[in-house]
């Protein structure tokens, strides 16, 4: 195997010489090497692969080899749609295409992302419909899904969302080998192929839905490999946390029976007039436990606050619980009782739902589980109000469940080191195994200049607010637009784009996250190549924007966590009672990666180039700053705009 990755790797083998750029990159190489090694020696490993390896051929190659010589399959999990798209649109197929041994590759979603026939036949047959126009609606859908996969992330169109949740498959609402249409059903038309797949490509959240379910969502396999492993930690914390919401809940009670309008799936029973006074006075004992529960949360928040945590059990009178168990065994025994078999298992799943929401409410109230954090949040107008709880610390829950398990993990990144040291990331999540660290091929001296603003305040002094912007107004000015402007809030980005825009859109398109979809602006960007986009959060991953649009990245603010996010309080108390300074211990290097996720935006390709402005003079003036710095790539680092300037003028 490893003469054969040798060879594809230096130019000479059958598959990668096809691609249109390929160009030999010893890094990738080097990791397809490493991960040929840990899957024969059964090793974890963890690489940090720098922007411009390719690492998704890197560990499919020797993957692919793997799977064929041992007879078994190997799943990769992916933290983000665009990359796992990337995968089963484009890398796969051109693996299938060109490699000299034939393989099956497949993609699996989350159930909820599957037309359920049966209860789309249901929901046409009662006319269980919010309105009308859903109708032909349903009627669309359903003739796509007879002739296409019936995977909803195929269809073209936008679904109504009401609909979406009434004709997908529900796990408790599934009759499988008995249903009429199991043959054709789409969903177990999917499993059937990834049981004959050699790769199966999911993302994160599917992998620990198959954990949960203790491991019946997917076929065995032999080896999992994490691409964008930067987010398992977050996506684990939640996963195996509650959520309920006063809308969704409200929604679920509409759905069995709504006494006002007459509609839900009750009156649709044989019987009902029999019945309707006593679900009635169940659904209204449940609406009021209900708008109780979360009006008393709501009056947990102070009037500004829209997030709280909570740190007491019994926070607040719990009287919904035995309005949702009454609720919910009224369900299940009507179940019982009707003949019709697909209203039947529709009360089973509504059943079920309640069910669930009643185990948030519990969970929640008594807070029973140490090592989960507790909170509560509310939108401005207390119209939404919800409750939730996330795992502070994955890492035993991770060693356990995935890191000590058969098959082989792989995980990868461009971001998974602090300072090239793995240590924070592998502490974080439990990690046991090899790690290798693998710079980016990019020639960052020649194509990169890194600016710092060392003449600015420190963004805790006021007066940066009120300067940093001008700072950013003067390096628009110098790289015509073409900018990404990255904040750490929305107060900043709002204040910042207050005191710039109508200057800017003199010039620039100017294009700011909240106006409108993230989707719809990065295509903006990327098409009018002398747009500015200010953005927060979300933008400083995921951002992938080669050529001319994107040639000046600013950094107006070292990102380090807000400390009154609650699972980030309850992590640093953590380190706190271990003994261990939690700014050093976990504020620092989780920064530094959200830091070096923002700044790997700039340069995509190896024909790009580009300034990385930081505008936080705390990387220079405090000690900690070096960490940041160190972890940089390698630009010539410059204090002026002048050269600034001189360095556009030679690009
Ligand atoms: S097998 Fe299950 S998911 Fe498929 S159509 Fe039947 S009930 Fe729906």
């Amino acid at each position: 195997m490893h003469a054969r990755i040798e060879a594809e790797f230096t130019g000479r083998g059958p598959i990668l010489t096809n691609l249109p750029r390929y160009e030999k990159r010893g890094g990738q190489l080097e990791m397809a090497l490493a991960v040929a090694d840990a899957l024969t020696s059964e090793t974890n490993l963890m690489v940090e692969a720098g922007t411009g390896i390719g690492k998704s051929f890197a560990y499919l190659v020797p993957l692919i080899y793997w799977t064929l010589k041992e007879g078994r399959k190997a799943v990769v999990a992916t933290g983000t749609k665009v990359l796992q798209n990337q995968l089963v649109a484009k890398d796969l197929p051109f693996l299938a295409d060109h490699s000299d041994i034939p393989f099956k590759f497949e993609v699996l979603y989350g159930q909820e992302n599957f037309f359920c026939r049966r209860r789309a036949g249901m929901v046409a047959q009662y006319g269980l419909f919010d309105d009308p126009d859903q109708a032909s609606e349903l009627e669309r859908i359903a003739t796509w899904a007879s002739q296409e996969s019936g995977v909803f992330e195929d269809y073209q169109e936008p679904i109504s969302p009401g609909l979406k949740g009434q004709i997908s498959r529900r796990s408790e609402a599934c009759l499988r080998r008995n249903c009429t249409y199991y043959v054709e059903c789409p969903y177990y038309r999917k499993r059937r192929a990834a049981e004959q797949a050699d790769i199966i490509v999911i993302n994160h959240l599917l992998f620990f839905a198959h954990l949960e379910s203790a491991g019946k969502l997917l076929p065995e396999f032999g080896a999992a490999v994490f691409d964008e492993a930067q987010r398992l930690e977050q996506v684990a914390a939640s996963y195996f946390g509650v959520r309920l919401t006063s809308i969704g809940l409200s929604l679920l009670c509409s759905r069995i029976y709504n006494p006002r309008r007459g509609s839900g799936i009750a009156p649709k029973l044989p019987g009902f007039p029999a019945l309707k006074p006593k679900l009635r006075a169940l659904i209204e004992e449940t609406r009021l436990a209900a708008d109780n529960f979360f009006m008393n949360i709501a009056n947990l928040l102070k009037p500004y606050e829209t997030k709280k945590r909570i740190r007491a059990a019994g926070c607040v009178p719990n009287d919904l619980e035995q309005p949702l168990d009454d609720l919910s065994g009224f369900l299940f025994e009507k179940a019982k009782d009707t003949d019709d078999e697909n209203l039947s298992f529709e009360l089973i799943s509504l059943g079920d739902r309640v069910s669930v929401a009643k185990g948030a409410v519990v969970s929640f109230l008594d807070m029973a589980d140490a090592n989960s954090v507790y909170w509560i949040e509310a939108s401005d107008r207390n119209d939404r109000v919800s409750i939730h709880s996330a795992l502070i610390d994955v890492s035993e829950m991770m060693r356990n469940s995935v890191w000590n398990q058969s098959w082989t993990n792989i995980l990868t990144s461009a971001t998974l080191t602090v300072g090239k040291r793995f240590d924070f990331t592998a502490e974080r999540i439990g990690f046991k195994g090899r790690t290798l660290w693998i710079g980016s091929p990019f020639d960052y001296e020649q194509n990169a200049l890194t600016y710092v603003g060392h003449d600015l305040v420190s963004p805790k002094h006021e007066a940066w607010a009120e300067r940093m912007p001008q700072r950013v107004g003067e390096l628009l000015k110098v790289s015509e637009g073409r900018a990404l402007v990255l904040f750490t809030s929305y107060a900043t980005l709002n204040k910042t784009v207050e005191a710039l825009e109508e200057e800017v859109s003199k010039k620039h398109t100017v294009l700011v996250q909240g106006r409108t979809s993230r989707n719809v602006l990065l295509d903006e960007f990327r098409f009018d190549t002398s747009s500015v986009l200010f953005a927060t959060t979300s933008f400083w991953e995921g951002v992938d924007i080669p050529g001319e649009s994107l040639v000046m990245l600013v950094i107006t603010r070292l990102p380090f966590e807000v400390p009154d996010d609650p699972r980030a309080e309850a992590i640093l108390e953590g380190y706190r009672r271990q003994g261990k300074e939690p700014f050093t211990a976990y504020q620092l290097p989780l920064s530094v990666l959200r830091f070096r996720q923002g700044i790997g935006r700039l340069i995509r390709r190896d024909d790009d180039y580009g300034v990385i402005a930081v505008l936080d003079s705390r990387i220079v003036k405090r000690a900690y700053g070096r960490l940041f710095l160190d972890s940089m790539p390698p630009a010539p680092v410059v204090f002026n705009l002048l050269e600034v300037q001189r360095f556009f003028e030679n690009h």
